[in-house]
């Protein structure tokens, strides 16, 4: 098989082969699954039927490439709200899943020699695509000790005449970490200085635990230059429906359009207009599933912090935990080998999410109290053997 150079550049996500491998344990012990990121409640009724209704009244058809206009008005009225600005519908391209803005900006941008800061650990796509696309994929460290904030005096230590894009994901898969106020400040600052194009990945945006949720576009300066990738997956638990969003200045938005018309060519426009009921319905079931992720956060941190060389900063948002494991005297990858094949329990190790994440597990909660406890249980039998 003859394939194209840029094929060795390609990376993957390493949730969905321990989730293979999970499953396929599962045929011989009991598994709890902490492995992959996704909300384990049900899609709200109301979207379901939403969905169900505009299947029935004919939205089985392509769409525009940059989505129903009816969504992508909805979408900058509810978005922009949150973030306390004005966009318009002109801004907005739906996608299917967030995923494609991430893939789609950095092909829209990144060439041959350009340079992308990326944070490590983070989302493991982030470097995959940045490499596939011809470019350097330069990490910056995320750090414990800052609450998993990266520092803004490195971020400009690390930007050159040669950096085309910053990528930034708060709050963040996989520490849970947030950004604060004046850290995007000083970020938005760095890039309008240099003229850098900035991804910020906020689909957690609406997974926070505390406070009130800060976006880069509130600094008003760095919007010419700013992709916003957020969508339905998390906020709604719709993760297998693939419908996420982005919001770019106009031009960019046409540039995104046309990508996806060579593509996906659309996103499902059933799906899309079961979102305008996503948008408009009651909240209560995505408050209940809010409140819940809250709990279960810190039933996990506590457990975290009582097993015998873990160490767990409680995150503010997203529903993973991330402790530091450097103290069990085991490597990172290890550990999450010895944890599913020997008790059942599927985590992920740190490397997953790039270097930095060497010494630490990542744990997504979207699972119950009992398998949490369970999981705790069976981590702390292993540790009992070590
Ligand atoms: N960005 C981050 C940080 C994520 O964790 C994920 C999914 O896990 C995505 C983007 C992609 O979301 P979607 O499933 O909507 O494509």
């Amino acid at each position: 098989m003859r394939l194209a150079d840029r094929m060795n550049n390609l990376g993957t996500e390493t949730a969905f082969d321990c989730l293979c491998r999970a499953k396929a344990l599962e045929c011989t012990m009991d598994v709890v699954h902490l492995e992959i990121g996704e909300p384990d409640f049900d899609t709200p009724k109301h979207i379901r039927e939403a969905a169900k209704r505009a299947i029935d009244e004919g939205y089985t058809h392509y769409g525009p490439s940059a989505g129903l206009p009816e969504l992508r008005a909805a979408i900058a009225e509810y978005a922009g709200k949150l973030r306390g600005v004005h966009f318009t519908p002109e801004q907005v391209v739906v996608t299917p899943g967030g995923k494609p803005v991430m893939a789609f900006a950095i092909m829209a941008l990144v060439e041959e020699g350009d340079e992308v800061i990326y944070p490590n650990p983070g989302f493991p796509i982030y470097e995959s695509m940045i490499e596939y696309m011809g470019g350097t994929a330069v990490p910056i460290r995320l750090r414990e000790d800052k609450d998993f904030r990266l520092d803004a005096e490195e971020l400009a230590s690390l930007v050159n005449p040669r950096t085309k894009l910053i990528v930034i994901n708060s709050p963040c898969n996989p520490t849970g970490g947030v950004l604060t106020k004046d850290d995007l400040k000083l970020i938005a600052e760095t890039a309008v200085k240099h003229n850098v194009w900035v991804l910020s990945d906020e689909i957690y945006s609406e997974i926070l635990y505390d406070g009130v949720f800060e976006s880069i576009v509130q600094n008003a300066d760095v919007r010419e230059r700013l992709i916003i990738l957020d969508g339905f997956s998390k906020t709604y638990a719709m993760t297998g429906w693939r419908i996420g969003y982005g919001i770019m200045p106009p031009k960019m938005a046409d540039m995104l359009a046309r990508i996806q018309t060579n593509t996906n060519s659309c996103t499902a426009t059933f799906t899309q207009r079961a979102c305008l009921d996503a948008l408009r319905g009651p909240r209560e079931e995505v408050n209940r599933m809010l409140a819940e992720f809250k709990r279960r956060r810190d039933l996990i941190v506590e457990g975290l912090n009582n097993l015998r060389g873990f160490r767990c900063k409680l995150p503010a948002g997203a529903f993973y935990a991330f402790p530091n494991v450097e103290g069990t005297g085991l490597d990172c990858k290890v550990l999450a080998h010895r944890l599913l094949e020997e008790q059942g329990v599927a985590c992920l190790a740190g490397t997953c999410f790039g270097k930095y994440g060497n010494g630490f597990l990542r744990f997504s909660y979207a699972n119950s109290i009992e398998n949490i406890g369970k999981a705790l249980e069976k981590t702390e039998q292993l540790l009992k053997q070590i």
